[in-house]
């Protein structure tokens, strides 16, 4: 159990719940002051992060009761997962990012359309019979939508959902991102924007209608205006809680810049297209990891051709890349 930060009459209490996963934890953040107890963020639904967590509560002196309300910085499912077990014990308000609605509720529309949008996405990428599996994946995922979506009502973020947490918009990794900002004592609890021991996945995504979303350009302006923000301690949704966080960020940014270098070198030694950049450059990880491979080879692709340095042209239904 991690300890206690406190500063002005507000605690948090830092949940942190290891996985042997490359995550290193899976970490939420209890907030108590006088009078409330928030929850920010909610885990993964397994058995041993209910048991941390009711641990936890337990441990502070406080049980499910005296929570007031759960506050989401994005809807991935390690960071939503005990929401309705907590909701069912104790009815409380949970507030979700704008844009994360629809696909916490699984709203079947916009998943249809997103796994036509891998499908036609892996398809010009040349990604063959790897992107028609994590098609068929998806569409196998699609049966499960009313078992997996969050069952609690959901209500949107719109001003600071508790006194001085300023919820910030920070697309990129996903796009309802958000980080909370307590200006007065410098604490930014960042979610998946910054982790200390891992550069976070900006992950492709549509929008709304469907086109691609520039995720990695959005990642690199969401750590640019954290940047300017005077932080002292970052409360992180994986890993340790990261102090004076600047210069980590600066390392963020800088890494962006030297992998998007790399894929340009690929691309100008002819590796043309993204399922041939994704198997050069990251070998058996191609098939195991397919998702967050493409994810990256194309984000990085999409910001090189933002940034001028490449421009692609469609060949026989796929896209190919040379360097200008
Ligand atoms: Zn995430």
């Amino acid at each position: 159990m991690s300890e206690v930060i406190h500063d002005n009459g507000r605690k948090i209490h830092p949940i942190i719940v290891p996985t042997r996963s490359d995550l290193g934890s899976f970490n939420f953040y209890l907030v108590e002051e006088e009078g409330s107890v928030s929850l920010i963020d909610a885990g993964i639904n397994s058995a041993k992060c209910w048991d941390f967590f009711t641990e936890s509560l337990g441990c502070k002196g406080l049980s499910l009761k005296d929570l007031d309300r759960i506050i989401i910085t994005h809807n991935h499912e390690d960071h939503v997962g005990l929401v309705d077990r907590i909701v069912s014990k104790h009815d409380i308000p949970v507030y979700v990012p704008e844009n994360s609605i629809h696909r916490l509720k699984r709203d079947k529309d916009f998943f249809r359309m997103r796994t036509e949008f891998f499908s036609q996405l892996y398809r010009e990428m040349g990604c063959g019979e790897a992107g028609e599996k994590q098609v068929e994946k998806l569409k196998e995922a699609l049966e499960d939508h009313d078992k997996k979506k969050v069952q609690a009502d959901l209500t949107q973020i719109e001003s600071d959902p508790i006194n001085g947490l300023k919820p910030i918009q920070t697309p990129g990794h996903s796009p309802d991102h958000l980080v909370f900002l307590d200006e007065k004592r410098g604490w930014l609890f960042s979610g998946d924007l910054l982790i200390r021991h891992m550069s976070s996945n900006a992950l492709v995504e549509p929008d709304h209608e469907g086109n691609r979303l520039p995720t990695l350009l959005q990642q690199e302006q969401s750590l640019e205006k954290c940047s300017s923000f005077d932080i002292q301690i970052a409360f992180s949704g994986h890993g340790v809680t990261i102090e004076n966080p600047q210069n980590l960020i600066e390392v963020r940014l800088s890494g962006i810049k030297k992998k998007a270098e790399k894929v340009l070198n690929y691309v100008n030694n002819g590796t043309d297209t993204a399922s041939k950049l994704g198997k050069t450059m990251y070998k058996g990880k191609y098939e195991s990891q397919f998702s967050l491979v493409m994810s990256e080879v194309i984000g990085h692709l999409d910001y090189l051709e933002i940034h001028k340095k490449v421009e692609k042209e469609m060949n026989n239904g796929v896209w190919h890349y040379k360097a200008l």
